[in-house]
């Protein structure tokens, strides 16, 4: 499977400023090509070719003009005609309904928020000895080697972000780290009041790093719409709610790294409810919806699946899992989002909102897991051993059961 790993890395003067040129060459032939498209489209001549660009670029080249082109490596041009390409591909697919709809190919410009470059094997780019990134016509630039790639990649992104930060982005081939089998089985369910929970009971909160990141990012949110419009101030400000935008994600990937790591380690089997984000958006729950980064977090739960030899399920989205009696399996009719803790009318059984959904989410995907997390109880009772699939984290209070 393919892998994309991500470094910070730390141009000096000089590099900054070869880059800045790089990045204005590989969007200036990306724009030039994509004019020659929309003019031949509205005077009704036939489709350009990617050939036809790539000749024109060459010849462009030669022009006063364009002279400066040659300044930055041949392959970053080529590269930006391949992210045009790919544009209009995704847009004519979205089109025929292959994919969710997309907007034609836009114009870049250099105000926006993310600047990249793309060299391949033909760059002849490399590692240097020494730890460094040596790119062609922009030199050796030091790297924050954060983690080991495990295979040799084949081609390096060279991203700008809008905070400033420089990052050299890597797809390389892994194999799959199969890991050991381990019996336990759980649901999940992505709430609102916790970031998770999951059916053996345990409630996942986001980390306090993510949430003091979080509040970084308001006070300075908050900064900026106090400065007056068009002040120097402003322009500062500005920056600074970028600079925590950046943090906030940067932190917030991390929690979902560490989380969904873990879970899949400790679980042959993961059930989620298929949130279909795209519906909730549009009602109030949007902004958590989006704050929280629900899907970013399943998606990563399903290539670690993939990648450690678990399973991830998904189940329908309309299962009502909040209103089944995990216990007897009545759906006992639907709860106001305040209710934490409810009883049910057909086994007289107390639940806990949260972990009755997880654990109805777990028996909907056909795993086993027992309702008896669900239930709301003063203390610990005896579990009953032999259970396949019971996660017995939570538990170890209880004498004589041993904790994983
Ligand atoms: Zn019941």
């Amino acid at each position: 499977m393919q892998l994309r790993y991500s470094f910070r890395v730390y141009p000096n003067g000089p590099q900054r400023s070869a880059l800045a040129r790089a990045f204005g060459c590989a969007r200036v032939v990306f724009n030039d090509a994509l004019r020659v498209r929309e003019d031949a489209r509205a005077t009704g001549l036939p489709f350009v070719t990617s050939g036809e660009l790539s000749r024109k670029l060459t010849a462009s080249k030669e022009t006063p003009e364009r002279a400066w082109l040659c300044e930055v490596s041949s392959v970053v041009l080529q590269q930006s005609l391949r992210d045009l390409e790919a544009a209009y591909r995704n847009f004519f697919d979205g089109l025929k309904g292959k994919r969710p709809k997309l907007g034609p190919p836009r114009f870049k410009s250099k105000r926006d928020s993310r600047q990249a470059i793309r060299f391949t094997a033909n760059a002849r780019w490399r590692i240097t000895p020494g730890g460094d990134l040596s790119l062609p016509k922009i030199g050796d630039v030091r790297v924050k080697w954060s983690r080991v790639l495990p295979s040799v990649p084949s081609t390096v992104t060279v991203i700008k972000d809008s905070a400033g930060r420089y990052f050299a982005s890597f797809v390389v081939e892994t194999e799959p780290g199969i890991l050991p089998e381990v019996e336990p089985a759980v649901g999940l369910d992505l709430g609102l009041g916790h970031f998770a929970v999951l059916s053996d009971g345990t409630k996942i909160d986001s980390p306090r790093f993510l949430r003091r990141a979080e509040k970084r990012l308001k006070r300075a949110q908050q900064a900026l719409a106090r400065k007056e419009q068009g002040s120097n101030n402003r322009t500062k400000a500005r920056v600074k709610v970028a600079k925590a935008h950046a943090k906030v994600a940067d932190a917030r990937r991390e929690f979902h790294h560490q989380l969904s790591t873990r879970l899949m380690r400790d679980n042959q089997a993961i059930a989620v409810e298929d949130l279909a984000v795209k519906g909730l958006a549009r009602t109030r729950l949007a902004k958590s919806v989006h704050d929280a980064g629900w899907s970013a977090f399943v998606s990563m739960l399903e290539y670690k699946a993939v990648k450690y030899g678990r399973t991830l399920i998904r189940i329908g989205r309309f299962e009502p899992t909040s209103q089944v009696c995990s216990n007897c399996g009545v759906k006992d009719g639907p709860k106001p989002l305040d209710v934490r803790v409810w009883q049910c009318r057909a086994c007289g059984v107390r639940l806990d909102r949260d972990v009755n959904a997880a654990v109805n989410i777990a028996k909907a995907a056909g795993l086993a897991v027992t309702a008896c997390r669900a239930r709301v109880r003063p203390g610990p009772v005896p579990a009953q051993r032999g259970e396949a699939g019971t996660h017995r984290d939570g538990q170890k209070t209880v004498v004589g059961i041993p904790g994983p």
